[in-house]
């Protein structure tokens, strides 16, 4: 049965809705759903990172599309998250001499990319579901055990790993690319599923703010394309730039040793060194181990009436094309369009929901993979080639 609440939005009567994982994509489905009139309990691994001391977890900033942008339209978040991102015109090629080029992404009609803060992001999320009073928040709380066909969860709590039992309607798995929702569904027959490790591992890297300003132009995505390896920055509001050093597992390993370093650095991103300055870059290289980078495939994202994935849990992609995000927050677009239909039963929106969405899942996976070749490798030749063409004007 439909009816409209106060938004407008029709629903087909309240479900009661488990989302596991309070990240980017799960606390935006929250948001979405709870504006449909649900029961909504996000349940989340992490402490609240509103208000957690040290965040940790994947990159510090991340380029945000067209398609992150229209699902953050829909739930009323678009502006207010544009007006504290910095626009990124078009990417700015650092050779290896230090001469910088740059590649403008649309210079017809100025599209651009933002470069915005993942906590700022999670938190504008997190905040504007406070405006609900139908959103439950359950953070440390570890989904371990999933009962697809009855909506059945078991989470451990912390600090005591004590077990909490819940059920739901209906349970969205956002819970990232190692997602425990998805290790249940593998586990059925008749779903498929395949990941691929690469070779390359990635860490992160700063280049702080000098006398309060940008070291380098900001509206740019920098890349410092170096064939089997690059480094890319993206700018930050406090005038820094993170910067993500990308390169294969056994090129991180023949660096032991801050000597090593420093002529590794000096000899591939010389122009980068004053920038970053040597005592950050040793204490920021050997802080942490470099970081694995997965490529996730499944079919199909729902089982039964009951269970759904979204985001990394159903389609993780190497960061090279900087749709990850983007693409999970595009499932919650399709997701409520599909909740928007009054006459489709919840089996009929995930069914529809799977059938929508993976080919084009599948194929952002591919071309993320594409990208990872091409940023290191072809911007190179790009760069050549517009140097060339510079050369000639
Ligand atoms: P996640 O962000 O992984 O969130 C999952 C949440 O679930 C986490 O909060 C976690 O604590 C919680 N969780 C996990 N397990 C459980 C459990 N058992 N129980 C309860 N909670 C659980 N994408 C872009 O679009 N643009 C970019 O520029 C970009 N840059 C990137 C750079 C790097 C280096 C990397 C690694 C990725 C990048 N991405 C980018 C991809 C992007 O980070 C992901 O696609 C995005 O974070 C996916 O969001 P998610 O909410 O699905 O998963």
């Amino acid at each position: 049965q439909s009816t409209e609440n106060g938004n407008g939005l029709q629903s087909r009567g309240p479900l009661k809705v488990a989302i596991i994982g309070g990240g980017l994509v799960g606390s935006l489905a929250a948001l979405s759903l709870a504006r449909r009139g649900h029961e909504v309990h996000l349940y989340e691994y992490r402490e609240d990172i509103r208000t957690a001391e040290l965040v940790q977890g994947r990159s510090i900033n991340l380029a945000l599309s067209q398609r992150g942008r229209k699902a953050l339209a829909e739930v009323g978040l678009e502006q207010e998250v544009l007006a504290t991102a910095i626009p990124m015109r078009g990417r700015m090629l650092h050779d290896i001499k230090g001469n910088r080029t740059v590649v403008l992404y649309d210079p017809c009609t100025n599209q651009c990319l933002y470069s915005v803060g993942r906590k700022y992001l999670n938190e504008v999320l997190l905040n504007a579901g406070e405006k609900f009073p139908n959103i439950q928040r359950h953070f440390e709380h570890k989904l371990h055990y999933v009962n697809l066909t009855q909506g059945r969860m078991e989470f451990k709590r912390a600090p005591n790993k004590e077990i909490v039992e819940a059920n739901a309607d209906l349970v969205i798995g956002c819970d990232g690319a190692f997602s425990t929702m998805r290790q249940q569904m593998v586990k059925t027959p008749g779903v498929n599923y395949s990941q691929e490790y690469i070779e390359h591992g990635y860490l992160e890297l700063c280049i702080p703010a000098k006398n309060g300003e940008f070291q380098m132009p900001e509206n740019y995505l920098h890349i410092w394309p170096r064939d089997a390896f690059m480094m890319i920055a993206l700018p930050n509001q406090d005038k820094s730039f993170t910067v993500t050093l990308s390169m294969p597992f056994k090129v991180f390993d023949t660096i032991r040793t801050t000597e090593e370093l420093l002529n590794f650095f000096h000899k591939y991103y010389a122009d980068a060194v004053p920038l970053i300055g040597e005592e950050r870059l040793v204490k920021d290289f050997f802080k942490m181990p470099p970081q694995h980078l997965v490529s996730v495939k499944c079919h199909p994202y729902h089982y039964g009436a009951k269970a759904l994935i979204l985001g990394d849990a159903a389609h993780a992609m190497v960061p090279y094309y900087g749709q990850g995000l983007n693409a999970g927050m595009e499932d919650c677009t399709f997701l409520m369009s599909l909740f928007d239909q009054p006459n489709l039963t919840t089996a009929e929106i995930l069914e529809q929901f799977t059938e929508l969405r993976w080919r084009d899942a599948h194929a952002i996976c591919d071309l993320a993979m594409y990208n990872y070749v091409e940023m290191r490798d072809l911007t190179k030749r790009i760069s050549f080639r517009c140097r060339k063409w510079l050369d000639t004007q």
